[in-house]
C-alpha cells in the first residue's frame, strides 16, 4: 500500500529510484505498480534500450531467429502505461544515502525515498584484450549484434571459458557453420554442474564439431600476420599451443556493477550486501545479479545469476517496500540450451555436493539427477526432461522434510 514518508520532521511524498532497468529493476517498477503504489516512479537504466531479455542473447538471437523486439520486457506502451519517469541511456554515477540523492551521468541529481539497485554485473576480459578488433564479450544487444555479424560458416570462433556462456555460444556458432574451439582452465566444462554433467557435456559438444581444450588456460592474445584490425587473431595457451582465430569471445565470468557506489558505504564485498528481503541499508533495497542477499536455509549471503532469480527478488522487493511481507524461493531455479539439449537445475548445487544419476532414458537421451551434501538433497537436474525434473523438485527439494524446503525459524534474526 503507498504510504508517505518522513524527513527532518516533514511529510514527504514518495519518490521510488530504480537504478538499471534489466530483469530485476523492471520487476520492481512493475510489482510495485502491480500492488498499487500510485506515487513517483523513475527508472534510471545505461542501455539505450527498451528493457530485454538477456538469456536469448546467446541462443536464438544469436542465429538470427529472434529480433529485438522479440526480446523486450516491456515495449515502449509498456512502458508508458507503467506511469514512470525512465532515463534512458543515463548511468548513476554516486548516490549520497544520508540526503538520499542519486547523480546522473548528466549532472542531474535525482531526490528518492526509496533506491533500488539493480544494476547487474559487467563481463570480466583478459587483460590486454580489448585492443583486438575480434576480442569481444556477450552481454549486451549491441554484443550480440557484434558477434552475429561475426559467425559466418568457415569463421574461427574461439571461445575462453567452459561455463554457461561459453559452452552455449559454442554450440551457436557451430549451428551457424563456425569452427569453433573452446578453452577452459577447469577439468571439465560447466565445473559448476559437477565432473559427470560436465564431462558428458563436453563430449557432446566435441561429437558436434567443436574442438574442446580442457585444463589449459589462455596465456594472452596477439594479432595474427593480418593487418592490424583485420580480425586475425593468434590465442597463445599455456601449454604452448597457438590457436588462430577470427573472433574470441571471453566468457570467463562477471563482476557486479557497484563502481558507482563506491561512496555510499554499502557492503560491497560481493555485490551489494542485502538481508533476506533485498534491504541493503536504510532506504536502498538491491536485487538481481549485482546483489548477494542473506540466505536463511544455507545461513550464509549468495549471489546468483540466474534469470528467473532475478524476477523472484524484484517481487520480494516491490512487496517490502510497500510494508507487505514476501518469502524469497530458496529453491532458484535455472536453465542452459546446450545446443539440443536443456539441462534445467533446481536448488543450488553447493561446491562440495555430490552428484547421482536418479533417472535415465537413454533412448531420448533423457536423464534426471540428485545433488546430495552431506546426504542431503540441495539441488536436482534435469538433462531433456523438463517434465521429470517439477516432480522431482516437489519430491526432493521443496517437501518439508527437506533442508531447503524448511523455512527459517520464527523469530529468526534477519543478519544485515
Ligand atoms: C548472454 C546471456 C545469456 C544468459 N542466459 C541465461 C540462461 O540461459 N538462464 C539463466 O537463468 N540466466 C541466463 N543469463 C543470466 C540472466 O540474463 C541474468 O541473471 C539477468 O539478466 C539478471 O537481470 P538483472 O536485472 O539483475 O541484470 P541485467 O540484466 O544485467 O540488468 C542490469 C542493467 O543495469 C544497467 N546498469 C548498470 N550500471 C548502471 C548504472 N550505473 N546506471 C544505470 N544503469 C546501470 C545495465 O546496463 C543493465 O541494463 C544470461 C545472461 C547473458 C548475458
Amino acid at each position: 500500500m503507498p504510504r508517505s514518508g518522513h524527513r527532518d520532521g516533514r511529510p514527504v511524498s514518495r519518490h521510488i529510484v530504480v537504478v538499471g532497468t534489466g530483469a530485476a529493476g523492471l520487476g520492481v517498477a512493475q510489482e510495485l505498480r502491480h500492488l498499487g503504489y500510485d506515487e513517483a516512479l523513475t527508472l534510471v537504466g545505461a542501455e539505450n534500450h527498451p528493457p530485454y531479455d538477456r538469456p536469448p542473447l546467446s541462443k536464438r538471437f544469436l542465429t538470427g531467429a529472434a529480433d529485438a523486439e522479440q526480446l523486450w520486457l516491456a515495449g515502449p506502451d509498456t512502458l508508458d502505461r507503467l506511469g514512470a519517469t525512465v532515463h534512458r541511456g543515463r548511468r548513476a554515477t554516486g548516490a549520497d544515502l544520508a540526503a538520499r540523492t542519486v547523480s546522473l551521468d548528466d549532472g542531474r541529481r535525482l531526490p528518492y525515498t526509496d533506491l533500488v539497485i539493480a544494476t547487474g554485473v559487467t563481463p570480466r576480459t583478459l587483460p590486454g584484450i580489448a585492443e583486438h578488433a575480434g576480442a569481444v564479450t556477450l552481454k549486451t544487444l549491441e554484443d550480440a549484434h557484434s558477434l552475429t555479424g561475426r559467425l559466418r560458416p568457415g569463421r574461427r570462433l574461439v571461445v575462453v571459458g567452459g561455463g554457461f556462456l561459453g559452452t552455449e555460444t559454442a554450440w551457436t556458432a557451430l549451428s551457424m557453420g563456425c569452427e569453433v574451439t573452446l578453452v577452459t582452465p577447469t577439468p571439465t566444462v560447466l565445473p559448476g554442474l559437477g565432473e559427470q554433467v560436465g564431462s558428458l557435456t563436453g563430449e557432446r559438444l566435441a561429437a558436434a564439431g567443436a574442438t574442446v581444450l580442457t585444463g589449459t588456460a589462455v596465456e594472452a592474445v596477439r594479432q595474427g600476420d593480418g593487418p592490424p584490425g583485420s580480425g586475425d587473431l593468434r590465442v597463445l595457451l599455456d601449454n604452448g599451443t597457438r590457436l588462430p582465430a577470427d573472433t574470441v569471445l571471453t566468457a570467463i565470468g562477471s563482476a557486479p556493477d557497484v563502481g558507482w557506489c563506491g561512496t555510499t558505504g554499502l557492503d560491497l564485498a560481493d555485490g551489494i550486501r542485502c538481508d533476506a528481503v533485498g534491504r541493503a541499508a536504510p532506504g536502498v533495497h538491491a536485487c538481481g545479479d549485482v546483489a548477494a542477499w542473506y540466505c536463511p536455509p544455507h545461513g550464509r549471503h549468495l549471489r546468483l545469476e540466474h534469470r528467473m532469480h532475478a524476477g523472484d527478488q524484484a517481487r520480494v522487493v516491490a512487496a517490502d517496500l510497500l510494508g507487505g511481507h514476501r518469502e524469497l524461493d530458496w529453491v532458484p531455479f535455472f536453465w542452459t540450451d546446450q545446443g539440443p539439449h536443456k539441462i534445467v537445475v533446481h536448488g543450488l548445487i553447493t561446491p562440495e555436493a555430490e552428484f547421482e544419476t536418479h533417472e535415465a532414458d537413454t533412448e531420448h537421451d533423457r536423464f534426471t539427477g540428485v545433488y546430495r551434501t552431506n546426504g542431503r538433497v540441495c539441488a536436482v537436474l534435469g538433462w531433456n526432461a523438463p517434465k521429470q525434473i517439477l516432480r522431482l523438485r516437489r519430491e526432493l527439494l521443496t517437501g518439508p522434510q527437506t533442508a531447503l524446503g524448511t523455512p527459517p525459524p520464527a523469530g529468526a534474526p534477519k543478519p544485515g
